[in-house]
């Protein structure tokens, strides 16, 4: 490990931009102009452009205690990707600005650009620009990125039909379960200097938390078999709060199945030696970053082998509200929250 320590101060603002984007590749055609110049040029050659902007501010979005520089700056890229996959188009482009304080050294921002650079490389995306300041206090990221797709084939949250069949892609709830572990390790942490945290091998759920994956497979995958959902919106916030936003844009009401809902195995195990409820952790933990979608049911064929796709319901009429049918057999309301028990 590196633990030398050199001042921002030593490049100035100038030298450091140069700095972190010295390596900065082209990917895309779409791309003119980067980083450089007073703003980046591109040219989308008729397809049509998606913008989606998102900010994370430090201990808001995100607690510096236990989250490596490294997985932060990844998992910036991350959550904007999976905002431009949620509209069915192709991220080409993204814009990094970021504040900090003089707590900052040049190789901290180093290992934040690591990440950055990983996930771009991964999901094939450009870094055009950015901005860079300072902070008085807190670590503050805004990433805006930038996607195409064929003319109308965007897929926005309003446009579910009556019995068309509501899908997830990957599994639920193991995100906040993660975060869980990692909360609770920081509080014994404070509480007890010294303590080495015991993460009880819970790689998979604390990766989901800490390494989110946006889901461009399940995109190349609606390409490849003609598949255009009728609505979609990533799951930043758990399953119920997104399905809701779906069925309120869309003026119409849902059906979803407990037992349809999937939860990893491993997860499923960690949430009940935590007496908590895995079917809570995947309708309100948020950050697994899948993607929630309905399609009609003529494609149900095309998606049926996939194992990645899991259809949980189907959506109804406005007047029949939003329900979840449990395990045992029960209706309940569903809120944003989870469940409402009394309907
Ligand atoms: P301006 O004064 O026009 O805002 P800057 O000096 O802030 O220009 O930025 C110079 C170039 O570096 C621009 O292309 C900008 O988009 C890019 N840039 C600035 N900060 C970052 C950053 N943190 N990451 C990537 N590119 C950046
Ligand atoms: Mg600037």
């Amino acid at each position: 490990m590196n633990h030398e320590r050199t001042e921002i101060s030593t490049l100035g603002e100038f030298g450091l931009i140069d700095h972190l984007t010295k390596n900065n590749e082209i990917k895309n055609a779409s791309t003119i102009v980067s980083v450089g110049d007073d703003a980046a040029v591109l040219d989308h050659l008729g397809k049509q452009i998606v913008v989606t902007t998102d900010m994370l501010v430090e201990g808001i979005h995100f607690d510096m205690m236990y989250t490596p520089l490294k997985h932060l700056g990844y998992k910036s890229v991350i959550v904007n990707l999976s905002d431009v996959y949620a509209m069915n188009a192709m991220p080409q482009q993204i814009t990094m600005s970021i504040a900090f304080s003089n707590r900052f050294s040049v190789e901290a921002l180093d290992e934040f650009y690591e990440g950055v650079y990983a996930a771009c490389n991964r999901y094939n995306v450009d870094l055009i620009g950015g901005d860079t300041t300072s902070s008085q206090k807190g670590f503050i990221i805004s990433v805006t990125a930038i996607g195409e797709v064929a003319p109308d084939k965007f897929v926005k949250r309003s446009g579910a039909k009556i019995n068309d069949l509501i899908c997830v892609s990957g599994d639920l709830g193991a995100a906040f379960l993660g975060l869980t572990i990692l909360e609770r390790e920081k509080k014994i942490f404070l509480e007890t200097k010294g303590v080495q945290p015991n993460l009880e091998n819970q790689d998979y759920i604390i990766g989901r938390f800490l390494k989110p994956e946006a889901r461009k497979d399940i995109i190349e995958f609606f390409a490849t078999n003609e598949i255009i959902p009728t609505s979609m919106i990533d799951i930043s916030d758990g399953l119920s709060s997104e399905l809701l936003h779906i069925c309120r844009q869309s003026e119409k009401g849902c059906v979803l199945y407990e037992e349809k809902i999937p939860v990893n195995d491993m997860a499923r195990q960690f949430a009940y030696k935590l007496e908590i409820d895995p079917t809570a952790c995947a309708l309100s933990g948020g950050e697994d970053y899948e993607l929630l979608f309905t399609i009609n049911q003529k494609d149900y064929d095309k998606i049926v082998a996939k194992s990645d796709i899991t259809v949980v319901g189907h959506i109804t009429e406005k007047d029949a509200g939003a329900l979840l049918i449990t395990k045992g057999g029960n209706k309940h309301k569903l809120t944003a929250q989870g469940w409402n028990a009394f309907v």
